[in-house]
């Protein structure tokens, strides 16, 4: 059974800052339908971690939902959060916040209510400042992209009632505003409440969680060469600096295959006209091709989740 911690409404307009603890299940719910959502995430305990749209959306494309994590930047990369549940099934990590540059530029509205703002607003109860806010993830924004490359915005579906719910896995402080586009498409021109409830998690909803793996590579300041974070804003060299780049100088080596008559064949059958005469590159492709439609989640540079 899940216990109910707390129940908050957000005005259109705004925005809250929420501690969630690793266990506990922020439920975003509309009251009235057909409104955006954008949130950013932090870990609590460093606020240096937050949440990657790039990361998310390679991961699990460009509308993650129900079933996709919530991961933090390079080098840490951990999933802060996982979707339990979403009716609509349908959010976006491809748009950045809205902004008020974007109303002034496109409309001529200089104080025009904006995401980035309201973000801005609810995070410096924890003490972060307007350039902290990082890229939303839109919850019910219904986006997608065209064969030209172009992402486009519709009307969203959702409706009174539709809600996603998010685990944290660790602490974070989530932030949920109410997107302040009421003259786009974004939430269908207006702009309406959104119901939010805080629950300790079940045991049935922490054993939905795929097993994500830990690896040597997700880093944290304790492995950085520059761990402090700077306290002053403007930028001085460091003369001590000496570049440490990983496994440089690169070293490029021969190396001799030996093909049987057989694998001789397929690879003269399969190498693309890309790599002319030059059969190591050719075997190189075929090679790598293959190792990525084998591991890699949807060819995207992502290993896959949950089957190893
Ligand atoms: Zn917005």
């Amino acid at each position: 059974m899940r216990t109910l911690v707390e129940t908050i409404r957000l005005e259109p307009g705004t925005g809250k800052a929420i501690e969630l603890r690793a266990g506990q299940i922020l439920r975003i719910e509309q009251i009235e339908g057909g409104q955006c959502v954008d949130f950013n995430a932090f870990n609590l305990n460093d606020y240096k971690e937050f949440m990657h749209c790039g990361r998310t959306r390679t991961v699990h494309g460009f509308n993650p939902t129900e079933g996709s994590f919530l991961w933090s930047q390079p080098p840490r990369e951990r999933a802060l959060l996982y979707i339990l549940k979403d009716t609509v099934k349908r959010n976006d990590v491809l748009f950045p916040r809205c902004s008020a540059y974007l109303y002034e530029s496109a409309y001529g509205f200089h104080d025009h209510t904006n995401c980035h703002d309201i973000q801005s607003e609810a995070q410096r109860e924890y003490g972060l400042t307007p350039d902290d806010v990082h890229d939303s993830f839109n919850f019910f924004m219904n986006t997608e992209v065209g064969q030209d490359g172009k992402a486009t915005i519709t009307r969203q579906s959702s409706k009174a009632g539709d809600y996603v719910e998010l685990l944290a896995l660790v602490d974070v402080l989530a932030v949920p505003n109410v997107c302040g586009a009421d003259i786009m498409r974004t939430s269908n021109f207006s702009l309406k409440p959104i119901k939010l409830e805080i629950y300790e998690a079940a045991e049935a909803d922490l054993r939905q969680v795929p097993s994500v793996p830990v690896l040597r590579s997700q880093r944290t300041p304790k492995d950085f060469r520059q761990p402090n974070i700077k306290a002053t804003r403007e930028l001085s060299r460091d003369p001590a600096y000496q570049p440490q780049f990983t496994n440089v100088p690169i070293r490029i080596e021969e190396l001799a295959v030996t093909l049987s008559e057989e694998e001789a064949e397929a690879f003269d059958a399969l190498r693309l006209p890309l790599y002319g005469d030059d059969e190591g590159a050719a075997l190189r492709d075929l090679l790598f091709t293959w190792w990525e439609e084998k591991y890699l989640a949807a060819n995207s540079g992502a290993p896959a989740i949950g089957d190893r």
